[in-house]
């Protein structure tokens, strides 16, 4: 079999180095075709020499000249592409079987889109194609590619549910460690300082702070409902603090099917470039031992006010889940700032999604001015805590 051609999207951030790394040990099976940044292209030195890849895409190049010449140096005849639409562009025009989506921010939608448009796989870790952009990203996909999810718990999904079909399922559990806060006493009074030390974990400071709400559950939630085409009356959060199993799906003959596994995001990113093989042991999977420690308990009703808003506005769909997406950013940013308590942030939230009137989902140009106006209006009650 000819190795599988891998672009990776984000290349420098956290799941981009990983699945550098992931291609690295399956060298005779994965080739690096492209890669995209956003700015740090600096970083990617070793990997340029070291694949050679046909194109790089970088977003905010700051010395564009610079970066023509260094690129030539390090991996010869590497075309470059530049400017906030060049990792699409790359994706348009190179020939390639699956993109490591690994992009943070919105930015990872047009990505996301662009891989199924050319009939590719979708290994998906960026939580705002599904969060903002699910109906479109369901509709690229009725019309072609594939897509394996990255996230530890919906890739842990996607596993479960080999053992039978979304239809059978009576149940999806996403289990959630409590973030840093679980035995806080007080946990509307905790400092950016606590709440960043997540202890599973570590990632950055936006979805520390959303996993310490489970508001980053509730965002799996919300992609879950669209990667599953589960209904939400099935869809469920569990408290399990020792994360090592990530997903449970509940089938109608009463079966519980679980997956467990060490987290370390490099196993679900080899998975998705493997897939449907398995590859040889990308972590040491759990001993009997770390088993007989798991536990797990119901989130207890009213300890989460932001995962139930993340519900609310899964229910209610359309343009309302971005609308919640672009708040938190907001509110986040205040809270690391000093200028708001982690215990008035859900309220904040909930204020931006009272103001709005959620719309269907027709395309990117209506989810950019949705997400204008939730930033607004987040900064306008933040005015008013
Ligand atoms: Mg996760």
């Amino acid at each position: 079999m000819s190795a599988r051609r891998v672009v990776v999207a984000g290349a420098s951030g956290s799941i981009g180095r990983q699945a550098l790394d992931v291609c690295r040990r399956e060298r005779s099976r994965l080739r690096v075709v492209g890669l995209t940044v956003g700015r740090r292209w600096e970083e990617l030195g070793d990997a340029l020499r070291e694949w050679r890849p046909a194109a790089l895409a970088v977003a905010e190049p700051e010395d564009a000249a610079r970066l023509r010449v260094e690129v030539e140096r390090a991996a010869p005849g590497c075309r470059v592409l530049t400017g906030p639409d060049a990792a699409e562009a790359l994706l348009s025009e190179l020939d390639f079987d699956v993109c490591v989506n690994g992009i943070v921010g919105a930015a990872g939608l047009g990505v996301s889109l662009a891989t199924l448009e050319r009939g590719a796989r979708l290994a998906l870790a960026n939580k705002e194609s599904l969060v903002v952009g699910g109906p479109l990203v369901r509709a690229a996909l009725a019309r072609g590619g594939e897509l394996v999810p990255v996230d530890s718990e919906h890739s842990a999904a996607f596993q479960c549910l080999q053992a039978g079909g979304a239809a059978q399922a009576t149940r999806l559990v996403l289990t959630a460690s409590g973030g840093a806060l679980r035995d806080h006493p007080d946990w509307k009074r905790a400092t950016p300082r606590e709440v960043l030390a997540h202890p599973v974990w570590a990632m950055g400071p936006r979805i520390t702070v959303d996993s310490a709400l489970l508001l980053n559950k509730g965002f799996e939630l919300i992609e879950a409902h669209w990667l599953f085409d589960l209904p939400w009356s099935r869809l469920e959060v569990w408290i399990h603090p020792q994360a090592l199993i990530h997903a449970l799906v509940e089938f109608h003959d009463g079966s519980l099917v679980a997956q467990a596994a060490v987290p370390d995001m490099r196993l679900p990113i080899q998975l998705a470039l493997s897939w449907p093989e398995r590859w040889s042991r990308a972590v040491e999977p759990p001993t009997a031992a770390d088993l007989g420690r798991l536990s797990f308990a119901p989130v207890e009703p009213g300890r989460y006010p932001a995962l139930e808003l993340a519900r609310r506005a899964g229910e209610a769909g359309g343009t309302a889940p971005a609308v919640l997406n672009a708040a938190d950013e907001v509110a986040v940013g205040a809270f690391l700032e000093g200028g708001l308590a982690l215990g008035d942030l859900p309220g904040v939230l909930e204020r931006v999604l009272d103001a709005h009137q959620p719309q269907g989902v027709e395309g990117r140009a209506q989810l950019v001015e949705v997400d204008r106006w939730a930033r607004a209006e987040a900064r306008r009650c933040l005015q008013r805590v």
